[in-house]
């Protein structure tokens, strides 16, 4: 079959992420329908010249390549499989490119569905947060080789600077989780740091410039610890979304019979967030643990919707939560559903 040539494109889910890729694809000047949960996060788009769609179908129907940039993995597969799905809409040949850090394993189901059906489906997870997506510059990870992302080359350059293949299905995903796990890391070490300055009475100003001058700092750190010293908790990213990729590397390592004992404490700490209210505060909102109980009521959180124990990360990822509460997916369960990693569950 002749390779597409890009100039219609599908867009699914134009939130923080989502929103600013899109302004590119127009800057650049692709023919560009959006389809969103919410209309109005997409008004902005439709204003310059993007066709509102009803459906993710309807997105994909004219398109050369459908980019979806939803949150976990249940929502990707509503959208390429679910009633009005992207996968049976698209036209043969046309690509399908998912930017959402999702399932390695849905990823790879996905791509052999699409295969069967003459299309293209390919993991494309990406880096750089909402920074990054409004310059332009974000770091994509490919779930498949150079060669074969060789149609697409075009239109990720509108809103990437850097682009990773990682050869086949699925791997974009495990390589983002990879970047997970190390980023999350970062964000509890810089929060440890924090603490101790501040109990001992140091300036956090100036440990924050010591330690990012020498081998403790991070790119977490620059940018993060300011904020959290600065008690400005708004969302680049969800704290949700941090704690639902570390549930998801976790699965994928104990697949792999691998502990990653740096992401279980940093699950541990960001499943005790969440489930006392810090799901939509930003990632660097950890500091607040850390801080005495006012604090943390003042920014929105309440204790005393601490379930007793903490979940263990592979009951969440792996085998289902033991309690009803706030899981990866964003909502209240029982004992038996689906969670943040895009799997039924049973109970433990
Ligand atoms: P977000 O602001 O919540 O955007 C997700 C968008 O997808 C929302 O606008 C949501 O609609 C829409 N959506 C969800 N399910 C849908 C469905 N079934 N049909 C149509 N639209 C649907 O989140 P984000 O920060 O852009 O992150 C998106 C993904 O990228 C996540 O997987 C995240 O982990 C990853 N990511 C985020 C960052 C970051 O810095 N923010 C960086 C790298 C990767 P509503 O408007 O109704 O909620």
């Amino acid at each position: 079959m002749t390779p597409v040539r890009i100039r219609t494109v599908g867009f699914v889910g134009t939130g923080i992420m989502g929103a600013p890729i899109c302004e590119h694809l127009l800057d650049a000047g692709y023919r560009l329908y959006v389809n969103n949960r919410t209309r109005e996060k997409a008004e902005r788009l439709v204003e310059r010249g993007a066709i509102w769609c009803d459906t993710p179908a309807d997105a994909a129907r004219e398109a050369d390549v459908t980019f979806t940039m939803v949150g976990y993995p249940t929502d990707v597969e509503d959208v390429y499989l679910g009633k009005n799905g992207i996968l049976s809409a698209a036209r043969k040949g046309s690509w399908m490119v998912d930017l959402t850090t999702s399932s390695p394993e849905l990823a790879r189901e996905l791509h052999d569905a699409a295969e069967v059906m003459d299309k293209h489906a390919v993991d494309c997870p990406v880096t750089g947060g909402q920074s990054g997506a409004e310059a332009g510059t974000l770091t994509l990870m490919l779930g498949c080789d150079e060669m074969s992302a060789a149609p697409l080359a075009d239109v990720l350059a509108t809103f990437s600077s850097k682009v990773y293949h990682f050869g086949r299905a699925g791997q974009g995903q495990v390589a983002k989780l990879c970047n997970q796990v190390s980023f999350a890391s970062c964000i509890v070490g810089y929060a440890d740091a924090l603490a101790l300055a501040k109990q001992s009475g140091l300036d956090a100003d100036q440990v924050i410039d010591m330690i990012c001058d020498g081998m403790g700092g991070s790119v977490a750190m620059e940018r993060l610890a300011p904020k959290s010293a600065e008690g400005d908790f708004r969302p680049g990213f969800f704290a949700e979304f941090l704690r639902k990729d570390l549930a998801l590397a976790l699965r994928d390592a104990e697949e792999r019979d691998l502990t990653l004992p740096g992401a279980e404490c940093a699950f541990n700490l960001y499943d005790v967030l969440c489930q006392i209210g810090g799901s939509r505060l930003g990632g660097q909102a950890l500091t607040l643990l850390y801080e005495d109980e006012a604090t943390g009521v003042a920014a929105g959180l309440d204790w005393s919707l601490l379930e007793p124990d903490a979940a263990d990360p592979h009951d969440v990822a792996h085998a289902g939560h033991a309690h009803g509460h706030e899981c990866g997916c964003g909502h209240d369960h029982g004992h038996d559903h689906e969670c943040g990693c895009g799997h039924h569950h049973e109970e433990a």
